[in-house]
């Protein structure tokens, strides 16, 4: 005998219905577009230094002493330049996943639970791709 209660339930309609309007849509396109060029200069801007600082590092490279405790101090700078870099590009990666699921229809919903990230998140955080409650979760 067939077992007829195995049919899975049919996806919630209801989550196409709360999706948000195309307007709104667009309006946080338009925030991200620019906010992603405005970072991508930023880390052109960044990587141009690094260069610098990288060719000033290799002119020092032959100083006699390299344990010294100015050198100690170089090394902090770049290393909190490189992590200064490392956010921007992280923000970048966020930006651009933002307007990747704004291509596929999938912007404004969470990306753990599918429940509708609220406007007001997205206000504040237009590359937001989880809820409030699925961010604070870690
Ligand atoms: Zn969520």
């Amino acid at each position: 005998m067939p077992a007829a209660d195995n049919v899975p339930p049919p996806p919630p309609e209801d989550c196409v219905a709360r999706k948000l309007a195309a307007t709104t849509v667009k309006k946080f396109k338009a925030q991200l577009v620019s906010e992603r060029d405005r970072l991508e200069r930023v880390i052109a801007d960044h990587e141009r230094e690094l260069e610098e600082a990288r060719m000033t590092e290799t002119s020092a490279e032959r100083s006699p002493d390299p344990g010294s405790a100015e050198a100690g101090s170089m090394n902090f700078e770049y290393e909190k330049e490189l992590s200064l870099g490392q956010n921007t590009v992280d923000l970048l990666r966020k930006v651009e996943r933002a307007l990747a699921r704004i291509g596929d229809g999938t912007y404004g919903v969470c990306e753990s639970c599918g429940q509708p990230i609220p406007v007001a998140r997205l206000e504040v955080l237009p590359y937001a791709t989880e809820c409030v409650t699925c961010a604070r979760r870690v």
